[in-house]
């Protein structure tokens, strides 16, 4: 029987994992499958259980499970220990193995995908939530000479701050915003909403990337808006298959090439 993986979520059904690494274990030729799972709300743990029983070797985890996959894992990675949140679950040898592979998704489609240079960079993120938390670290990994928290909750942006406790990670308002970065992530869900968080247009300049976590067939508002002053702009698709090419290589240790999801996920559904 082939290997057994699968993504869950609540909802699921819209996750473009199963064509991803359906894609890459073509390509590689690895002998697996890899599927939805849909977990029932407060059910995760039992899910999981169930999962393993059932012979599954791994799983991806998605929206609203992170922080219980991160609290279910009996053994954490560094990068999963400084996200607080696990998107990639191994099972093996009696243990539940949880990493995260948002933040080096993240990281190789700014540098290899779009070519922007992290190393030196100043860096604006916005947001405080998981999203935002599982990037500080590959981002600081990758060189980034600073990282600025805004976020609409300031004290949300403090205490991530003060987790990371690294001079280089700072704290400020959206409204304290006043210079030009090299990089703006967009890690707020305002864009799920249509809406836009209140970043100053000074922030952004020719020499800007603004990269939006969020994927969608129309550019998001955050995109749109920071187009217009000027930026290079870029969604959340790239990052999205970096971190599911990151979680092959860890499941299976092949990295699949990712150049051709790009058409892939590109086209119509
Ligand atoms: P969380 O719910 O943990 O955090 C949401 C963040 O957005 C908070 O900082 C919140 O601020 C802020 N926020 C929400 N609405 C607004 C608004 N209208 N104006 C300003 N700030 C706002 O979400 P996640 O961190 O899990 O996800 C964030 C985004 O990242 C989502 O769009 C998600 O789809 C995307 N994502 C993309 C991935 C990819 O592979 N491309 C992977 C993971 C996430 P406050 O603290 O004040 O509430």
């Amino acid at each position: 029987m082939s290997d057994r993986y699968c993504v869950i979520g609540n909802p699921i059904a819209h996750s473009k994992s199963p064509i991803i690494h359906a894609a890459f274990a073509a390509q590689t030729g690895q002998d697996l499958t890899y599927q939805h799972a849909l977990a029932p709300l407060g059910g995760f743990d039992a899910h999981v259980h169930g999962l393993i029983a059932a012979g599954f070797l791994g799983a991806n985890v998605t929206v609203p499970f992170k922080l219980d996959a991160a609290r279910l894992a009996t053994r954490l990675s560094a990068r999963a220990q400084a996200a607080g949140a696990v998107n990639t679950l191994s099972f093996q040898d009696g243990e539940i193995v949880g990493d995260n592979t948002d933040g080096a998704g993240l990281v190789a489609d700014i540098v290899r995908n779009a070519g922007v240079e992290l190393t030196g960079a100043r860096v604006l993120l916005l947001g405080a939530g998981g999203a935002a938390r599982g990037v500080v670290l590959p981002i600081l990994e990758a060189g980034a000479a600073s990282i600025v928290v805004a976020n609409r909750t300031r004290a949300t942006a403090d205490a991530l701050v003060a987790a990371f406790a690294d001079a280089r990670v700072t704290a400020c308002e959206y409204g304290e915003v006043g210079a030009v970065f090299d990089v703006v992530v967009n890690a707020t869900s305002a864009s799920l909403a249509g809406e836009l968080a209140p970043v100053p247009p000074v922030a952004f300049g020719a020499g800007t990337l603004a990269y939006d976590l969020m994927y969608a067939a129309a550019p998001t508002p955050f995109m749109v808006f920071a187009a217009s002053h000027g930026a290079q702009v870029r969604d959340g698709l790239g990052m999205l298959v970096e971190q599911a090419a990151e979680a092959f290589a860890v499941w299976r240790g092949v990295r699949p090439d990712t150049a051709p999801m790009f058409s892939l996920l590109r086209q119509p559904a």
